[in-house]
This record gives C-alpha cells, sequence and structure tokens, in this order.
C-alpha cells in the first residue's frame, strides 16, 4: 500500500472529482484518510416524534399516510409527505427533488434525518436524508460529517473515504513510538484512522481523537524545540561588539531600570554576543518597559556597527517609538528615523536611499518597512512589536533583509506558559514579571446598569478636572456592521446628553487607517475629552492625561483582553480607574469580574482565563500567527497539550537530534509532516 498514492485511483474517484479533491487540498490517499470529520452526527436510534424539540437535528421512523404532495411556489416546487409514527404525525419537505415523487410507499416503514421545526406541536422535518427500510446509506449509525465538502456531497465523500479506508484496511505504519502508546495508552495508527471516520459511539470518536491529537501536537511541539535546540544553533549570526555597552544608554536614563528589566537586558545581551541569532520572545504587560529594552538592544547593534529595524503595528505606535528613541538617541549622534505608508513620496525615497547607503542607523516603522524596495546596509537586529498583528511570513520578510539578525518580538499579552511552548515553542522567552515602581495602580470597578447614573457622574468629575476618558463599547458579535452602529448609537447619546458639554469622538474598525490615527493624535494632544472605540483603540498607545476606562458589557470579554483594554488608562501621574459595565449574575461572570477587581497581573489573570473559560477568549485577542492544525484544537485541547509538552521537553532532552532507535518514528513523523517548512 503506498500512502503517496494520487487519489484518482481510490475507487469511486472520476476525473470530476479528483479537481473536487484538490480543491480541498486532497492529493493522496493519505491526504484523504486525515481528511478528518469536523463533526459527527447520530443517526442511530430513531426518537419519537412527539419527543423531538423545535430545532435539533433527529432521526425519525415513519410511514407515510399519503403520496408525495407536489405543490408550485413562487419559483420552486415544494414536495411535501405526510408521516407518522406511534407518538404523532408530521410534515416532512424538500424542495425541487422531482425524483423524490417515486420514492416513498405509504403505509411502509423509512427512516428520516433532518432538521426538526416543532411549532406549537406542528411537526415539520425539513430536507431530510432518508432510508428504507431495506437499505441504511444514510442512517443507523453515526454519520461523519466532513468539514468543506465544496461541491461534492457528504455522501460522496464519505464513501470515498470509506473506499481509501478499505484501501489501507489494518496496514497503515505505526508513527507513534510503543513506548508512548503504551504509556498513554493511545489507539494504535490503523484503529484510531478506522474510528474517526466510522465510529460506532461516541466513546470511539473521543479515543480515536486523543490519539490523532495527542500525535500532531507532539509532533509540532516536537519540531519547535528540535529547530530551538538544533537548527538554529547550526545558523551562523551576528557577534556584536562586547565592547558596544548597554550601560551606555542605561546611564542616560532618567529612571532606574527594574530587576525584570536588567535580567532581561542580560540574556539579550548574551544572545547578541553569542554567534548564534537570536530568536527571542519578550512577553511583559503593558507599561512594563519594553520599549526601553528595545532601546538598549538597538543600542548594542548600532554602536556594533550595524542597523536595527523597528516594527509596530500602527503609524501611531510608530511615531511615539520614534519620539521616545529620538529623545535619547539625538544626543548619542545615532540617526533614527520613521518609514510609514503616509509620509509624502519625496521623503521616502531619500529615507530608503540613506537606509540604504547606511547613513541610517535606526528605522522605525509599520509593514511599510517589509516592502520589497526597503533595503539596509547592514541590518543587524530586527524588532517587533506585535500586538500578535504580525504573521509569521511577514516576520520573516523584514529578518530576510539582513544575514541573520538577531531578532527581538515583543508582546503584551501575557502568555499561559502552556500556550507559548505551542505558539512560541522555537524561540527563547524572556518575561518582564514587574511594573516600574512609581506606576500607580489602577482602581477597577465592577458595576451593574443601575449604577449608571453615578458612574456617569463619576467620569464628568474627572473631566472637570481636565482628564479624558475611554468608553470601550458593547461588543456586537453578528458583524463589523452591527458593531457600528451600537458605536454610532452610543455615541449620538453621549454626544447629545450624556456628556453634551465635552468633547465626544469615536473610533471603529472599519474606519480608514487615516482618519483613526488622525483621532487619536487628537486624542493624545487633549483635544477630545471622550473616546468610544470599539477594541481597536491601541494597547499600546500613551496617553498620560487619560484616566479612565469605561468598558461596557464588560461579561462579554475575556478577561485577557480587559486587562489588556485597562492598560490604557495608568500611564501617567493621575489616580486611573477601570469601570467594567457589566450584566447578569451567573457565578462564572462574577468571578470573572472579581479577578479584575482584585488584581494587576496580566500573567495571573490570563492563567485565570485558561482556567475558566479555555483558550476561546484567549484567541479571541489574537489574529495572527496560529498553526493550522488538521485535528487538534487549542481551544479543547488543553489537557492533551499538557500531557504532550512535558514529553517533547522530556524527549528532547534527552535525545535532542532524536537519533536514539526508539524515537526513530518521531523522526519521521516531523520530517514528514514539516520537509516544507524548515531542514531538520
Ligand atoms: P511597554 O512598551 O512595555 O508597554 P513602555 O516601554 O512604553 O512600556 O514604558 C512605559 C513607560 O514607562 C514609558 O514612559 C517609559 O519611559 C517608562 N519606564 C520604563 N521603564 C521604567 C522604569 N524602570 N522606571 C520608570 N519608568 C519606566
Ligand atoms: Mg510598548
Amino acid at each position: 500500500m503506498d500512502l503517496n498514492k494520487d487519489v484518482k485511483y481510490i475507487k469511486g474517484v472520476g476525473p470530476n472529482r479528483v479537481l473536487l479533491l484538490n480543491k480541498l487540498g486532497i492529493h493522496t490517499l493519505k491526504d484523504l484518510i486525515t481528511y478528518y470529520p469536523r463533526k459527527y452526527q447520530d443517526r442511530s436510534k430513531p426518537q419519537d416524534l412527539i419527543d423531538c424539540e423545535n430545532g435539533e437535528e433527529a432521526l425519525i421512523e415513519v410511514v407515510p399516510v399519503s403520496r408525495m404532495a407536489e405543490i408550485r411556489l413562487r419559483g420552486k416546487t415544494m414536495y411535501k409527505l405526510q408521516v407518522r409514527d406511534e407518538t404523532a404525525s408530521a410534515s416532512a419537505i424538500w424542495f425541487n427533488q422531482s425524483y423524490l415523487k417515486t420514492q416513498f410507499k405509504v403505509g411502509e416503514k423509512y427512516k428520516l434525518y433532518g432538521k426538526i421545526k416543532n411549532v406549537g406541536g406542528k411537526i415539520t422535518i425539513t430536507s431530510p436524508v432518508f432510508d428504507s427500510s431495506e437499505k441504511q446509506n444514510n442512517t443507523g449509525r453515526i454519520i461523519p460529517i466532513y468539514p468543506l465538502t465544496y461541491k461534492l456531497s457528504q455522501n460522496t465523500i464519505r464513501r470515498i473515504v470509506e473506499n481509501a479506508l478499505k484501501e489501507v484496511k489494518n496496514n497503515l505504519p505505526e508513527t507513534l513510538p510503543d513506548y508512548l502508546i503504551e504509556e498513554y495508552k493511545l489507539q494504535d495508527i490503523n484503529e484510531a484512522t478506522a474510528k474517526i471516520h466510522m465510529p460506532t459511539d461516541f466513546i470511539d470518536i473521543e479515543e480515536a481523537r486523543r490519539r490523532l491529537v495527542f500525535e500532531e501536537l507532539l509532533s509540532v511541539q516536537l519540531a519547535l524545540l528540535e529547530l530551538k535546540n538544533n537548527y538554529m544553533n547550526e545558523l551562523k549570526g551576528i557577534q556584536f561588539d562586547k565592547k558596544a555597552h548597554m550601560s551606555d544608554i542605561i546611564n542616560l536614563l532618567p529612571f532606574k531600570l527594574t530587576k525584570a528589566q536588567l535580567r532581561v537586558l542580560e540574556e539579550i545581551d548574551n544572545n547578541m554576543e553569542s554567534d548564534k541569532p537570536m530568536n527571542r520572545l519578550l512577553q511583559g504587560d503593558v507599561g512594563s518597559g519594553k520599549t526601553v529594552v528595545a532601546m538598549c538592544a538597538a543600542y548594542k547593534a548600532v554602536k556594533s556597527g550595524y542597523q536595527a529595524a523597528i516594527m509596530a503595528p500602527t503609524a501611531i505606535l510608530a511615531t511615539q517609538h520614534l519620539e521616545n528613541f529620538k529623545k535619547y538617541f539625538g544626543e548619542l549622534g545615532i540617526r533614527c528615523e520613521l518609514l510609514i505608508s503616509g509620509i509624502p513620496k519625496w521623503q521616502k525615497d531619500s529615507i530608503l536611499q540613506d537606509l540604504e547607503r547606511g547613513d541610517i542607523d535606526i528605522i522605525i516603522g509599520t509593514h511599510a518597512l517589509i516592502e520589497d524596495n526597503v533595503q539596509f546596509q547592514k541590518l543587524g537586529l530586527v524588532v517587533t512589536d506585535e500586538q500578535h498583528r504580525f504573521g509569521v511570513r511577514q516576520r520573516a520578510k523584514i529578518v530576510e533583509k539582513g544575514e541573520n539578525p538577531d531578532v527581538l518580538i515583543m508582546t503584551a499579552t501575557p502568555i499561559p506558559r502552556t500556550l507559548g511552548l505551542i505558539l512560541y515553542g522555537d524561540m527563547d522567552i524572556s518575561i518582564i514579571d514587574e511594573l516600574p515602581p512609581n506606576r500607580k495602580e489602577i482602581d477597577t470597578f465592577a458595576v451593574t446598569k443601575s449604577k449608571t447614573e453615578r458612574i456617569n457622574n463619576f467620569v464628568k468629575e474627572q473631566l472637570k478636572e481636565g482628564r479624558q476618558a475611554y468608553i470601550v463599547c458593547p461588543l456586537v458579535e453578528e458583524s463589523e456592521e452591527s458593531d457600528l452602529k451600537s458605536v454610532e448609537e452610543l455615541y449620538k447619546k453621549y454626544k447629545k446628553e450624556t456628556f453634551k458639554e465635552y468633547t465626544v469622538e469615536y473610533l471603529h474598525g472599519k474606519m480608514k487607517t487615516k482618519d483613526k490615527d488622525e483621532i487619536m493624535q487628537r486624542f493624545k494632544e487633549g483635544k477630545i475629552d471622550v473616546l468610544l472605540s470599539t477594541t481597536v483603540i491601541e494597547v499600546g498607545v500613551d496617553v498620560p492625561n487619560a484616566n479612565i476606562m469605561v468598558i461596557e458589557d464588560a461579561q462579554r470579554f475575556g478577561l485577557a483582553q480587559l486587562h489588556q483594554l485597562r492598560g490604557r488608562v495608568g500611564r501617567g501621574e493621575y489616580k486611573s480607574y477601570c469601570i467594567l459595565r457589566y450584566e447578569g449574575n451567573g457565578k462564572e461572570i462574577r468571578e470573572r469580574m472579581k479577578v479584575m477587581c482584585d488584581t494587576n497581573d496580566g500573567f495571573a489573570i490570563s492563567e485565570k482565563d485558561l482556567e475558566l473559560r479555555g483558550t476561546g477568549d484567549f484567541f479571541g485577542t489574537m489574529q495572527h500567527g496560529l498553526p493550522e492544525f488538521k485535528i487538534a484544537n487549542l481551544f479543547q485541547d488543553i489537557t492533551i497539550l499538557k500531557s504532550v509538552q512535558s514529553v517533547a521537553i522530556k524527549i528532547i532532552s534527552e535525545d535532542p537530534k532524536l537519533e536514539k532507535e526508539e524515537n526513530i518514528k518521531l523522526k519521521y513523523l516531523i520530517k514528514d509532516k514539516f520537509k516544507n517548512v524548515f531542514s531538520i
């Protein structure tokens, strides 16, 4: 049996279907048997009609009581069959399928599976699939539902997969070492493959999934760790000058670095002086002082004769970084420039020229930096400030502009360790887990709607004192349009009534970047008192005069996200407040609000978030860079992920190159899966 056999040789796959399968990314026998179902429908046991609930999908066993009626509607034909079982009667309806006229005989038994409508006891089943008592194509068992089928019907793809399974029947070579299968009581590859597609009960599915998820997560985790340990070690990186002391710039700072900053800088300094390229993730809460760290690293690069590039997710953040950098680098004769898409062409051209000539030491910008015409004379350090905005590919694009430059990735999202290992497992991780001492705690209050009046008055008092406020609008989940509507409505209300003495503006994801930046800039300059927005306002923007953050419908946000939103205040000398307006009285909601009021520690919050609601909320704040899995789902599979990680760490520490006899299978597994990604 050849797993790389073209799908065209599988029974039931003609030239048309080959094309359709190819569209789904299925080219080989192996692709087919690893095209896993998205969900399952239990079509094994019929339900009594009387028990069928409105909206559920159900299997019923019924007899037609009359002939199929053909009803012409505008533009389509409806076929309607009156049926009954012992408990009730119902109508089954289909549209435009004239062949159905001859399929049913009055008085015989049929199984129908479909969506039930039950309105006041009047039961309808719409477009059901069905079997007569002689055949069992569509019912009688648990049916897998495949994710995308394009123009192939579920029936067709199911039959093709079943044919493929017949070909491999029990002959798949095991991909996991015996010791893992034994220790974790995993199904073997053949059993798992058969059962994931053709389960007999739901326990089958769970066990088959557990095995396949384990394998998938393990291969990704091992690959990342191996990449970090071996591949990166073999690359020749830049050895920055030991005599370029970061302390030169540290001594210029008007404050003392925190212990955490110093520790992280030492880690970075060591990386930079070694001849291996640095590949490091720097995690630190908003306001923990990551920018200064980037500055010190950039200083060392420049003093060693290299250029540094700092990439930020938005123009406004890039501009803010530039201001910060210039404050210190100006007097050191180090030239920093800004490259964003908004600047005039002549200016851009001259910056590009100077950059290529090496006259610019530090370039700060947005993804304008990754464009092809941006060239460096000697790029040595790349820093990206990510609010999870840059995909891996974008990052790679700027890295390629140098020769194995050192890379520092900064993120303000506190990532629980488990997720960090799978998302950034190929990197070293540094954490700033301490805020500068002068930071004022943000007081957080959770209030219900009944306190609206009091809260508004409180906000007004602060505005009267000259402060500014952010108000984050309720999330409307259906679409960006409805989000926009809800912002606009609230905006009208606040502008015309609640805060009519003040300047109120709003921001929304659908606005042009230029308009967003302009409003943000005016807010920064104090020309706007109250800024309404959806969650688009950048977490890193510094507006020291803004000291109030009101979050509407706070119960709808994940904790990690609430924490990020809160981080926009408390950046100046004023006492700051975060007000969480929430609805609902569930235990979980109250617990979540309490966590927010009790702690300002981003890591504690994200761990709690993971515990309370799973990864769903966590990823709500992330947009890119998630690995694509065939079967694993970080949202549900955290428990498996945890055991996989301890195994992976143990394996790699004992056998870094996976050369031991017992790990040979793992080596092949990774090679096969990641052959296109990197060359292990
Ligand atoms: P982050 O990027 O981590 O959100 P920043 O680097 O922007 O945080 O720092 C926030 C503010 O704190 C800046 O104004 C910065 O100058 C200041 N800062 C950084 N480190 C310290 C420190 N050790 N002591 C006092 N202030 C600091
Ligand atoms: Mg920052």
